[in-house]
């Protein structure tokens, strides 16, 4: 039986943070690969400026290629209308089957957000969750449990190495002309420098 990890998330731009939860998820969750899926329409984000949905696809792309076991989905940034998570996973259901393993990658701080997202108990009852440390936000098991009931037992933890880095951190640097290597592949960093995205 196949066991998918789903990574999601805007990737405005994609950097270590990401790719370390996904390796580590792959590795202890025993995963046949993970899958990228970079969103089209964020609705957490609406409103919010964001980078053109073919270039955070690309990014995905160049920042993933090495890995034999990352994949990168362009299933929410075909579609049109707001990203919902409910919609990828129903068609990552009736493409892999109901004996399949998914397993949907978060940070912490998007877990405890999930309850918010559209159909979020349909969700709970296609896919498991998979939440990771993430440094400046607390992940306990007791939030946990208090905010998913019984439902707490299709989330499971990670721990990952501390990465103190985000995509809203890397925009500004690149604003303010600081430094960005290290914080995300090369190849990335190119790539922004090459189109000329991030500048004011
Ligand atoms: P932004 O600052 O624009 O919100 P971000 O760095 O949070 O960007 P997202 O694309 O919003 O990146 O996140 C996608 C997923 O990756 C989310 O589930 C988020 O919690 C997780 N994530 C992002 N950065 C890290 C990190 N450094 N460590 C662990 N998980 C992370
Ligand atoms: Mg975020």
């Amino acid at each position: 039986m196949k066991r998918i990890g789903l990574m999601g998330g805007t990737f405005d731009p994609v950097h270590y943070g990401h790719l370390v939860t996904a390796e580590q998820a792959y590795y202890q969750f025993d995963l046949d690969k993970v899958v990228f899926v970079p969103s089209g329409q964020p609705p957490h984000k609406m409103g919010k400026q964001i980078t053109s949905r073919e270039h955070r696809y690309m990014m995905t792309v160049l920042a993933t290629t090495s890995n034999p076991h990352f994949e990168v989905s362009s299933i929410e940034v075909d579609r049109s209308g707001p990203s919902y998570a409910i919609d990828t996973v129903r068609a990552f259901r009736d493409r892999y089957g109901y004996d399949a393993g998914l397993y949907f990658i978060t940070g912490a701080d998007a877990i405890l957000e999930m309850l918010e997202w559209k159909d979020s108990d349909a969700l709970l009852e296609l896919c498991e969750f998979i939440a990771a440390t993430r440094p400046g936000y607390a992940l306990h098991s007791d939030r946990i449990e208090q905010i998913f009931g019984h439902r707490a037992n299709k989330i499971h933890f990670l721990e990952v190495p501390a990465l103190a880095i985000s995509s809203t951190d890397i925009r500004e640097r690149l604003k303010d002309g600081r430094p960005i290597r290290y914080l995300l592949p090369d190849m990335v960093i190119n790539y922004i420098e090459l189109v000329g995205l991030y500048r004011e």
